[in-house]
Order: structure tokens, then C-alpha cells, then sequence
């Protein structure tokens, strides 16, 4: 069945609040609808929209919080006979113009990700039969829009179609990266991926240099402290617990037994990072004080969330800390793929 409207991907278990930030960010912006989904199905759909098009511009990729991906839904195509699936989508995608590449993907659900086999073979046999009809390009091409395929089941897909200036440049939405064997904790990897999804790669460049000052606020074991060390900038790590002897081997770290909640830095820093487990409130509002009184220019901290009405919780917390903090930032959040229960947000 066509259709109009969004499907966003998630991670499973936080399809109510995917669908809350999208029902509300929606009507705000003009676009009343409903989300429909499934508890732990790893995806929203957002119906009931007259304009697709425009609601897709409104609720930008970058903005959201709990979308992994954002797409327009082109269509539900259900009860597919599975010795030829590929009819019903050609038949879907009639009058839908041309896309760049097709990706045909699962939900990063515990069901979802029995599929996978399926996805792969079946993205095999779909490309070359779209491209032999025109409905996606010969080669790859990033300035059309890209084709998504969500296999639900067997017989059930979802199709939509990504801007690829606004959407996940990753399949599933989840961004492949490599541990380190040498990093003193997995939490490292944390903030790279909050290095590449928050920031741009000109803002890297040009927001972290080396010689730059920055404080890990609940440092230990000291992942964290390890990847801006790395970038060689100097790090105070304050946290009363101990740090792996492999960062305290990194001469530009120096380990400060103190309680994260009351430390000061000796002079403003260029950066200020937090991964301390405590109230997402208590936290926020900490933050808030750093830049209120100009302690740090960039910030990256994490807010742990709470078992129950986890989006109204983020979203308190944000405008708690855009209040506090006495001046304009710019203020980016994003439930990470090594996220599990919080979310991170980039300030500066
Ligand atoms: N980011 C770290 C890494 O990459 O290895 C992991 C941090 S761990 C999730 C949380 C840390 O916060 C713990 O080491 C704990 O001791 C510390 N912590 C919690 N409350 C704190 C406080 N009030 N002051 C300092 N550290 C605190």
C-alpha cells in the first residue's frame, strides 16, 4: 500500500520514545500525525501526514535524538508472495522517480536481525532487476535520493527513501567502528562516536588541536581521557576511582582524586567532557554551571536515563540546562549505537 509520511529506525526498546519526540517535534512544527510502532521492533513509522515532503524538511536527521535513521515511507507492502518479491516493490515505486542505490535492511531487533541473510541475498537479486528498469541508477549516485527496503518478515517490507544530506550515511543507522585493543575501557569508543556523529569534520579539525586543555569528568578507568589524549590535547581526569595504568602512562594525563560535582578547572579549558553516572538533572545542571561561568568552550557529556518517561526526562533536561547555562549554545543530542540507557550531547 502507498503511503506518506516518516519511518525513522531506533534503538529497540526506545520506539516510545522515538515516536513521542516525533509525534511532538511534528505537531510543533505544524504536521500533526501519529507514530505507529511496536515495542522493540527498532523502527517508527510517523502517518497521518498530508505532506511528507515537507515534514521530512522539518525534522531534520541531525536534530533528532533517538532516530538512528530518518526516511521518507513510501510504502507498506505486505503479504508478499516470497517466490517474487520483487513485482510488489517495482509496482510500489511506480511514479516515485529515480533513486541513487537501494539498501535493503532489517531492524536491529532481536527479530530483525534473523533477517538478516534475507537482506543480503534479496538486496543482491533486487539491484540489478531496479536497475534494469530504470528505478535506480547504473552506478551509485549520492545526489538521488536513496532507496531503503526494511524487511520486516518474509512476506512484509517497508520501503523508503533517504536524502542522503539528511539521513545516516550507515546501514541500519548504525556507524561501523573499531575497538582498540590498547584503550583502557570500551567506553572509548563512546566518544569517538560522538566525536564523528555530533561534530563535522571541518568542526574536528578546527575544535580539537593539539596543546588544546580539557577535563574528563568521571574519567576512570580513563577511555575517555585516552581518546583526547590521543588527539594530544592535555587532560585532567577527576574521579576519585582508579584509572588503567595504560592512560596513566600518557604523560599529557594527569589523574586528580576529586569529586566531578565540585572540581573547578585552575583556568578555562577548551574542553570539558562528563561521563558520570548520576541524575540526568543533577547533570545537566553541572553542565550548565561550566558554562555559565566560561569554565570550558566545548562540552560532551552523557545523560544517564531514567526507567520511565525517558523523552519527557530528555527533553527536561535540555531546556534545563539551555536555561542555566546564561548564553545562546549551540546544542546537539543524539542516542549513540554504544548508547544503552542515555543519551550525549555536544554543547559549545
Ligand atoms: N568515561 C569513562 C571511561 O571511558 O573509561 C568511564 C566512566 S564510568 C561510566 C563513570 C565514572 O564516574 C566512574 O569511574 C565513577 O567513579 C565516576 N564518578 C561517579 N560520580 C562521580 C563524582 N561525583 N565525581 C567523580 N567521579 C564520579
Amino acid at each position: 500500500m502507498s503511503t506518506d509520511g516518516l519511518l525513522a529506525y531506533c534503538r529497540p526498546g526506545f520506539e516510545p520514545e522515538l515516536a513521542a519526540e516525533l509525534s511532538e517535534r511534528a505537531a510543533i512544527a505544524g504536521f500533526p500525525g501519529y507514530a505507529r510502532t511496536e515495542r522493540n521492533s527498532g523502527h517508527v513509522q510517523f502517518l497521518g501526514v498530508e505532506d511528507g515532503a515537507a515534514l521530512a524538511k522539518a525534522l531534520p536527521w541531525s536534530t533528532l535524538i533517538f532516530a538512528r535513521q530518518k526516511l521518507r515511507l513510501l510504502a507498506d507492502i505486505a503479504g508478499m508472495d516470497p517466490k517474487d518479491r520483487i513485482a510488489p516493490i517495482m509496482d510500489a515505486l511506480g511514479g516515485r522517480g529515480r533513486h541513487g542505490d537501494v539498501w535493503v535492511e532489517h531492524p536491529d531487533s532481536d527479530e530483525g536481525k534473523q533477517l538478516a541473510g534475507l537482506a543480503r541475498s534479496f538486496g543482491n537479486a533486487l539491484r540489478p532487476a531496479l536497475r534494469q528498469r530504470g528505478l535506480i541508477t547504473e552506478k551509485e549516485d549520492p545526489r538521488l535520493p536513496r532507496l531503503h527496503v526494511l524487511m520486516l518478515a518474509g512476506d512484509h517490507a517497508l520501503l523508503g527513501s533517504a536524502d542522503p544530506k539528511d539521513a545516516s550515511p550507515w546501514p541500519l543507522g548504525v556507524p561501523r567502528l573499531r575497538a582498540h585493543a590498547d584503550a583502557p575501557s570500551r567506553s572509548a569508543l563512546k566518544l569517538e562516536e560522538a566525536l564523528m556523529m555530533l561534530l563535522t569534520e571541518k568542526e574536528r579539525a578546527e575544535f580539537i588541536r593539539p596543546g588544546m586543555f580539557a577535563a574528563d569528568l568521571g574519567a576512570a578507568p580513563g577511555g575517555w581521557s585516552w581518546v583526547l589524549a590521543r588527539q594530544h590535547l592535555r587532560v585532567f581526569s577527576i574521579d576519585n576511582g582508579p584509572m588503567a595504568q595504560s592512560a596513566l602512562d600518557m604523560p599529557v594525563i594527569e589523574h586528580i582524586r576529586a569529586d566531578g560535582f565540585r572540581w573547578q578547572p585552575p583556568k578555562p579549558l577548551d574542553w570539558m567532557v562528563c561521563d558520570m553516572v548520576e541524575s540526568p538533572r543533577k547533570v545537566a545542571d553541572r553542565m550548565a554551571t561550566w558554562f555559565r561561568e566560561g569554565w570550558c568552550k566545548h562540552a560532551i557529556f552523557n545523560l544517564k536515563l531514567p526507567m520511565k518517561k525517558r523523552w519527557d526526562e530528555t527533553r527536561d533536561c535540555l531546556q534545563l540546562f539551555a536555561d542555566q547555562a546564561g548564553k545562546p549554545l549551540d546544542v546537539r543530542a543524539r542516542q549513540l549505537y554504544h548508547d544503552r540507557e542515555e543519551i550525549t550531547v555536544y554543547a559549545g
